[in-house]
Protein backbone atom coordinates (compact mmCIF):
# COMPACT_ATOMS: atom_id res chain seq x y z
CA UNK A 1 0.00 0.00 0.00
CA UNK A 2 2.88 2.29 1.10
CA UNK A 3 4.52 1.79 -2.48
CA UNK A 4 1.21 2.37 -4.32
CA UNK A 5 0.86 5.87 -2.45
CA UNK A 6 4.70 6.55 -3.52
CA UNK A 7 4.09 6.16 -6.83
CA UNK A 8 0.89 8.15 -7.13
CA UNK A 9 2.84 10.90 -5.53
CA UNK A 10 5.97 10.83 -7.87
CA UNK A 11 4.06 10.57 -10.86
CA UNK A 12 1.79 13.50 -9.96
CA UNK A 13 5.25 15.47 -9.34
CA UNK A 14 6.81 14.29 -12.53
CA UNK A 15 3.38 15.88 -14.30
CA UNK A 16 3.98 19.12 -12.58
CA UNK A 17 7.48 19.46 -13.71
CA UNK A 18 7.11 18.82 -17.02
CA UNK A 19 3.73 21.06 -18.12
CA UNK A 20 4.39 24.31 -19.38
CA UNK A 21 1.31 25.74 -18.11
CA UNK A 22 1.24 29.62 -17.51
CA UNK A 23 3.24 30.49 -21.05
CA UNK A 24 2.07 30.50 -24.49
CA UNK A 25 3.85 32.01 -27.54
CA UNK A 26 3.30 35.59 -29.06
CA UNK A 27 0.99 35.53 -32.16
CA UNK A 28 2.91 37.95 -34.34
CA UNK A 29 3.90 35.16 -36.99
CA UNK A 30 7.71 37.00 -37.37
CA UNK A 31 8.44 37.27 -33.15
CA UNK A 32 6.85 33.79 -31.22
CA UNK A 33 8.39 35.72 -28.21
CA UNK A 34 7.08 33.19 -25.16
CA UNK A 35 5.13 35.00 -23.18
CA UNK A 36 4.60 34.66 -19.34
CA UNK A 37 1.75 36.67 -18.12
CA UNK A 38 1.39 37.05 -14.27
CA UNK A 39 -1.59 36.05 -12.12
CA UNK A 40 -4.67 37.50 -12.88
CA UNK A 41 -3.36 40.00 -16.04
CA UNK A 42 -5.88 40.89 -18.49
CA UNK A 43 -3.23 41.82 -20.87
CA UNK A 44 0.48 41.13 -21.62
CA UNK A 45 2.76 42.90 -23.89
CA UNK A 46 5.31 40.99 -25.90
CA UNK A 47 8.66 42.30 -24.70
CA UNK A 48 10.68 42.02 -28.36
CA UNK A 49 7.88 43.43 -30.51
CA UNK A 50 5.32 45.37 -28.49
CA UNK A 51 2.45 43.77 -29.90
CA UNK A 52 -0.28 43.24 -26.60
CA UNK A 53 -2.68 40.23 -26.44
CA UNK A 54 -5.72 39.97 -24.06
CA UNK A 55 -5.41 37.14 -21.75
CA UNK A 56 -8.10 34.64 -20.99
CA UNK A 57 -7.40 32.07 -17.78
CA UNK A 58 -8.64 28.93 -18.61
CA UNK A 59 -8.11 27.83 -15.30
CA UNK A 60 -5.49 29.21 -11.75
CA UNK A 61 -1.98 29.42 -13.79
CA UNK A 62 -3.29 28.49 -17.12
CA UNK A 63 -3.27 31.45 -19.46
CA UNK A 64 -4.52 31.53 -23.14
CA UNK A 65 -3.91 34.52 -25.54
CA UNK A 66 -7.78 35.53 -26.38
CA UNK A 67 -6.69 37.53 -28.80
CA UNK A 68 -4.61 40.59 -29.58
CA UNK A 69 -5.80 43.81 -28.47
CA UNK A 70 -6.72 45.82 -31.40
CA UNK A 71 -5.73 49.57 -30.47
CA UNK A 72 -2.57 49.00 -29.65
CA UNK A 73 -1.52 46.54 -32.69
CA UNK A 74 -3.49 48.64 -35.04
CA UNK A 75 -1.03 52.14 -34.44
CA UNK A 76 1.96 49.77 -34.37
CA UNK A 77 0.73 48.57 -38.04
CA UNK A 78 -0.30 52.51 -38.64
CA UNK A 79 3.55 53.81 -37.45
CA UNK A 80 5.38 51.19 -39.62
CA UNK A 81 2.75 52.46 -42.39
CA UNK A 82 3.67 55.84 -42.11
CA UNK A 83 7.02 54.97 -41.65
CA UNK A 84 7.12 53.50 -44.73
CA UNK A 85 4.77 56.06 -46.68
CA UNK A 86 7.87 58.93 -46.06
CA UNK A 87 10.39 56.85 -47.01
CA UNK A 88 8.33 56.37 -50.46
CA UNK A 89 7.88 59.98 -50.91
CA UNK A 90 11.35 61.05 -50.14
CA UNK A 91 12.65 58.60 -52.80
CA UNK A 92 10.08 59.96 -55.24
CA UNK A 93 11.55 63.12 -53.84
CA UNK A 94 15.11 62.49 -54.85
CA UNK A 95 14.06 60.78 -58.34
CA UNK A 96 12.43 63.98 -59.49
CA UNK A 97 15.24 66.07 -58.25
CA UNK A 98 13.83 68.30 -56.01
ZN1 LIG B 1 6.09 39.43 -30.04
Amino acid sequence: MVDIDKEGKSTAESLRATRTYGKFRCHNPTCMERLEPKKGDKTIKCPTCGMEFRVAWVKDGFPRARGPVWEVNKKIAEEAFARKMKEKEQEEKAKEGK
